[in-house]
């Protein structure tokens, strides 16, 4: 069976940084292109699992230092295809969250090249998971919006902020750091309470993961002191809180206690988010197994 056609693309969820979280399929996919066209979010460990004889190429998007426009990304997809090649577009998260998957299988379909989607952990899930906590909450969180707080032109955020402020939804946040004041003002002045819990989760998933609980009204002094230069996620809602009093008082719940007090980077060295073993991580991939078909 052949595993990629020749001439096939597969847009590939990479998942949130840990190789643990790809899927099979995807990882089997990884191993079976003859190409990888890998965005700037995709995780070492990822990488670490191709092949030698595949070529990689970056075509590394991260905001504000785009190596490649869309434009150019499709165009390399579809020629490589056209050319016979097994093509593995390899992105962030799941491909089609806020991964500008449409313009590549628009791009695909136009040229008459067959493509699939394998989906991917998305970076919301990973970090509700770092946290311990769920996005939904039985009765007070029955809604989840993903949301970007990226905006096109860099300017003013065009977002439904009345439907956006709604205390019964936990609110997921991509593309936020830079555009958490403006998020934090909308919300409140749709409505939404102060002091709704926050959490804001950096590198989720990763070695070097940090999390860090705060109140709406703190959010924007949170994203400007407690994130670095890493992916983060915001997720807003009655749901951030949940739990907290159940959970053992390691040194990083006792810092999610008293962070909506006290805003403070809460990535200590023995926060067991950062000590995750990475020992346990597989080692390359055997590229073995059943292939999906293309
Ligand atoms: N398709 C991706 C999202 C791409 S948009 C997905 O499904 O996850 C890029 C944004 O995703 C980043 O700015 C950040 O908000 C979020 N993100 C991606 N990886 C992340 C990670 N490991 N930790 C926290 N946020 C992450």
């Amino acid at each position: 069976m052949t595993p990629i056609a020749p001439g096939t693309v597969w847009l590939v969820g990479a998942g949130p940084g840990d190789p643990d979280l790809l899927t099979r399929k995807a990882e089997r996919l990884i191993c079976a292109a003859s190409v990888i066209f890998y965005d700037a979010l995709v995780g070492q460990g990822v990488l670490d699992l191709v092949p030698p004889h595949v070529r990689l190429v970056s075509v590394g998007k991260r905001s504000g230092r785009h190596s490649k426009d869309q434009k150019t990304i499709d165009a390399l997809i579809v020629e490589a295809a056209l050319a016979g090649e097994r093509v593995v577009r390899l992105k962030g998260g799941d491909p089609a969250i806020f991964g500008r998957a449409t313009e590549e299988l628009d791009a695909c379909r136009a040229a008459g090249v067959p493509v699939h989607i394998c989906p991917g952990v998305t970076a919301a899930s990973a970090a509700a998971a770092d946290l311990g906590l769920s996005l939904t909450l039985r009765g007070m969180a029955r809604k989840l919006i993903f949301v970007t707080a990226h905006s096109k032109s860099g300017a003013g955020l065009d977002l439904d902020w009345a439907s956006l402020a709604d205390p019964d939804a936990t609110l997921a946040v991509y593309m936020g750091k830079a555009a958490a004041p403006l998020v934090a003002r909308g919300l409140i002045d749709a409505g939404l309470p102060p002091e709704t819990p926050v959490a804001l989760i950096e590198n989720a998933s990763r070695g070097d993961v940090t999390t860090f609980s705060t109140s709406l009204s703190l959010l924007p002094m949170a994203a400007q002191t407690a994130l670095q230069d890493g992916p983060a996620v915001i997720l807003i809602g009655k749901a951030m809180n949940a739990g907290l009093g159940q959970r053992p008082a390691t040194p990083r719940n006792t810092a999610l206690a008293i962070a909506s007090a006290v805003p403070a980077s809460i990535a200590s060295a023995s926060s067991p988010a950062v000590q995750k073993d990475r020992t346990s991580r597989r080692p390359k991939a055997g590229c073995s197994g059943r292939l999906p078909k293309a």
